[in-house]
């Protein structure tokens, strides 16, 4: 937890992540792990897929009610949910992107790992604009937990 207190930078081993039937349908995952005040994610679900006891508490996901809508990833402020599904040996990643220039549906982009190396190409799939825009990208399904962003050149 070190070097998340330190650096904001959340590890793999820090997650709760859902297994490979769970992952196949698409669920929400969340990389919100500190107590803050918020619960946006929560009050937007609709399926009750996220847990919080109370407003500090870091949010926690039911995989078996999450129906991958991402209408969290859509309003959580602190861009961390994401939405990953697994299928086929290619990973969808939905992820929120609040840079310029926005990608086009169906260009090829750089995709980032937690730290912003980039570490392969990704296919943006879909696009849902808003105040936060949230992308869906498609890629290599051994990235579906390294990349959590993207660049467009
Ligand atoms: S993806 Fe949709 S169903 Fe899943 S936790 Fe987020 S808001 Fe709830
Ligand atoms: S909306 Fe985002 S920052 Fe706020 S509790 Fe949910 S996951 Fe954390």
């Amino acid at each position: 937890m070190k070097r998340l207190e330190e650096e904001g930078i959340v590890e793999i081993d820090m997650l709760r992540l859902p297994n490979e039937k769970q992952l196949w349908k698409g669920v929400a995952i969340t990389e919100c792990l500190q107590p803050i005040p918020c619960n946006p994610c929560k009050e937007v679900c609709p399926t009750n897929a996220i847990k919080m006891e109370n407003i500090n508490d870091p949010p926690i996901l039911d995989y078996e009610k999450c129906i991958g809508c991402s209408l969290c990833v859509e309003v959580c402020p602190g861009l961390a949910m994401f939405v990953v599904r697994v299928r086929n040996g290619k990973a969808m990643i939905t992820l929120p992107y609040e840079m310029l220039p926005v990608p086009e549906r169906g260009q090829i982009v750089k995709a980032l790992d937690r730290l912003g190396n980039v570490v392969g190409d990704a296919k943006v799939i879909a696009i849902k604009h808003g105040r936060t825009n949230v992308i869906t990208i498609e890629l290599d399904e051994k990235l579906a937990m390294v990349v959590r962003n993207i660049k467009v050149e």
